[in-house]
């Protein structure tokens, strides 16, 4: 396609679909591929980076005039699709600033929990810290996660984890389908086995673990940070109810927000025939979790990701399907 001869105002009226980058882990299974239909590397694939410029998986953008690159690239050649330039003319934000995963947890993940961007920007090379939110796709009937610790003060914290007394460290809470889970940086926190959900994160990487029940990775434990997880996780934790939300199916065709913070705006709509809606925001990720339709004539089903660009204008969503989307925080 000649971009020359492609105004952006045409392009901005495009979907831009991604090719989702796969992670195999060890706790991962194969139920994105039984029931999401990706084509996945291995029985042991744990996360779909579905939405994602970040170097340890950057999606390849597979439609429209910036086809073939990776989205860090198109984020950067073409930042008046994702309203990203600034009075000078310069990009508002270097990073693209989200991250949408579907993760396939087979096995308990491993105790972690991730620093804020003031202690990223010091400790990890200028990185962002990392905050995300949960939205539980499936779980067992009884199923929980490990959310939060019952220590009171930063050395009764140091002594748990040193005389290895877990059970009475960490605060497991239960779930659900549906509920929603803000995980703040330095909140402690797991994915237990049998859940599956959709992430929704700052385009960060930085995990520090503190425990991963002594398993082996390629006959070896995986690293420990036990000084870092200490320095950052906030003792004591949270309340819980100010984490996980128990977001009841909402109304047919209404845009249901769940959170809304300085990182990242999430929602969710059910679609039933057709609704309309003007795409008035920087970018707007979204991610068909159920069903099918069309999005402004495009047929999209479950297990489909793509980006509405900046000047989108209206939507319009018809079929039986439910969407969920993310944009980015306030950015000024
Ligand atoms: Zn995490």
């Amino acid at each position: 396609m000649n971009r020359e001869s492609k105004p952006a105002n045409a392009e901005a009226g495009q979907m831009i679909f991604l090719q989702p980058e796969f992670k195999q882990m060890i706790w991962g299974g194969s139920r994105l591929r039984t029931e999401w239909n990706y084509e996945i590397p291995g029985d042991d694939t744990g996360e779909c980076w579905a939405v994602s410029a970040h170097p340890n998986g950057d999606c390849i953008v597979s439609t429209g005039s910036h086809k073939g690159k990776r989205l860090s690239q198109m984020w950067a050649d073409a930042p008046e699709l994702f309203d990203n330039v600034n009075e000078e003319g310069g990009l508002l934000e270097e990073k693209f600033p989200l991250l949408t995963k579907i993760i396939d947890a087979k096995d308990d993940l491993s105790i972690q929990v991730h620093p804020d961007d003031a202690y990223a920007k010091v400790h990890e090379n200028g990185s962002l810290g990392k905050t995300e939110c949960w939205y539980i796709l499936d779980c067992p009937e009884d199923g929980a996660l490990v959310l939060g610790h019952h220590a009171s003060t930063r050395e009764e914290m140091q002594e748990m984890i040193d005389q290895g007394r877990w059970d009475d460290f960490l605060q497991e809470v239960p779930i659900q389908k549906g509920d929603f889970i803000q995980i703040d940086p330095g909140t402690l926190h797991a994915i237990k086995g049998g859940i599956m959900l959709l992430e929704t994160q700052q385009n960060s990487d930085i995990t520090y673990r503190v425990y991963d029940y002594g398993r082996l990775s390629n006959g070896k434990p995986r690293q420990l940070h036990i000084e870092q997880s200490i320095a950052v996780t906030r003792v004591p934790a949270a309340p819980v109810e100010e984490c996980v939300f128990h977001t009841a199916a909402g109304e047919k065709n209404k845009m249901q927000v769940l959170i809304e913070n300085p990182y990242y705006q999430v929602s969710r709509m059910e679609v039933e025939g057709t609704v309309n809606w003007m795409q008035t925001e920087g970018f707007r990720i979204v991610s068909v979790l159920e069903g099918s339709g069309q999005v402004n004539g495009t047929a999209v089903k479950k297990g489909d990701h793509f980006i509405l660009p900046a000047g989108f204008g209206e939507v319009e969503a018809q079929g039986e399907m439910t969407l969920f989307m993310s944009t980015p925080g306030r950015r000024k």
